[in-house]
């Protein structure tokens, strides 16, 4: 078997809107195991949704285009393939739930249909065969009354119940990957906590592996094996759970790690650093991150960072290359501040 089941090499998918190029995502590369779920953080803007449609070819057009990269799926490249071929894959082989479930459900069908057509459609099953399989699949994602539910339409269900239909739904096809792009940000605490409980549970049974992209780094603490810190179109940290929590190396992500109120009260979403993430039409030669990074050097603002490797941690920051040392005294920032004044600030 294949080491990967995804691979995403060098992802460049950018937006052309009135002769300006946005790269929306910029360069993007990491990996997923088998039964492993790798998390996609950041802030808003960042790139993490145009990421997770690019994986299924469904970048918004005409104006959104994938220009460089390439998207390793079961040994296959996914980038190029006909619009016949990825159908067969999209929503069979890799499903896709979103965070608001309104948008994806069909309000004039019931959800018993909805999911049976998706049976139907990619399991050659008949219509008694598929309602008997859907009866069971949404008592898997803990629907009461799942006989009676089946009958049902969208807008009689609580958001939580048809987030869970939107489960059931890309589930019902055992796919080997489920993204899942904020499946739980418009929910309420207690439903979020049960349908990430639910999440886990299913990936341990099925061996799904998962694509969990949130600006909640709570959510991935609770259900991840691997991170990926996403900034403005490019990955700026790439490590292991536990390293990550332990021992974050990138200015932002120690950032966001301390502006979690709590991550087992997470009430409130705090706005993490100060400042915003500029807009990708706003990139410069230098780091990204640099307008808002109290450790910005000129370094930082004239030349933009590798990824770099520190073991099987990866970091997209000056401070940990051997001329971080060499630019000690120079201290002047972009914004005109000196290191140390900004450290004080
Ligand atoms: P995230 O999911 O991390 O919040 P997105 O992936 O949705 O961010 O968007 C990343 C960037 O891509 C946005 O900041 C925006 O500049 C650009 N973008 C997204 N969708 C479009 C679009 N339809 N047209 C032009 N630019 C877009
Ligand atoms: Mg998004």
């Amino acid at each position: 078997m294949e080491e990967y089941l995804l691979e995403v090499r060098n992802l460049k998918t950018y937006f052309y809107n009135d002769g300006t190029e946005t790269p929306a995502v910029d360069g993007v590369s990491f990996e997923l195991k088998r039964g492993e779920t790798l998390g996609i953080v950041g802030e808003s803007g960042s790139g993490k949704s145009i990421t997770s449609l690019s994986i299924l070819q469904l970048v918004p057009k005409p104006h959104g285009k994938i220009v460089d990269g390439e998207i390793v799926f079961k040994g296959r490249n996914l980038i190029g393939l006909s619009e016949k071929e990825i159908r067969k894959i999209r929503g069979n082989e890799i499903s896709m739930i979103f965070q608001e479930p309104m948008t994806s459900l069909n309000p004039v069908y019931t959800i018993g249909n909805q999911i049976a057509e998706v049976m139907i459609l990619h399991q050659k099953l008949s219509k008694n065969q598929a309602k008997e399989k859907v009866i069971d699949i949404l008592k898997t994602v803990g629907i009461p009354n799942a006989e009676k539910r089946i009958d049902q339409y969208p807008h009689q269900l609580s958001g939580g119940m048809r987030q869970r239909v939107m489960i059931a739904m890309a589930l019902a096809c055992n796919p080997d990957l489920l993204i899942a792009d904020e499946p739980t940000t418009a929910l309420d605490v207690t439903t979020q906590a049960q349908i990430l409980e639910l999440m886990n549970d299913l990936k341990k049974k099925t061996n799904t592996s998962i694509l969990f992209i949130t600006h909640d780094l709570g959510v991935i603490a609770d259900s991840a094996e691997k991170v990926a810190v996403m900034y403005l179109g490019r990955v700026v940290e790439y490590t292991d759970v536990e390293t990550f929590f332990e021992d974050p190396k990138h200015p932002y992500s120690k950032g966001l790690i301390t502006s979690i109120p709590s991550l087992t009260n997470r009430v409130e979403r705090l706005t993490p650093i100060q400042g915003q993430v500029p807009r990708p039409s706003d990139v410069t030669e230098g780091c990204r991150f640099a307008g808002r990074c109290k450790e910005a050097r000129a370094l930082c603002v004239a030349e933009e960072p590798p990824l770099l490797s520190i073991d099987d941690h990866k970091t997209r920051c000056w401070i940990y290359s051997d001329r971080w040392e060499d630019t000690k005294d120079e201290g002047v920032t972009g914004n005109g501040r000196t290191a140390a004044a900004s450290r004080e600030s």
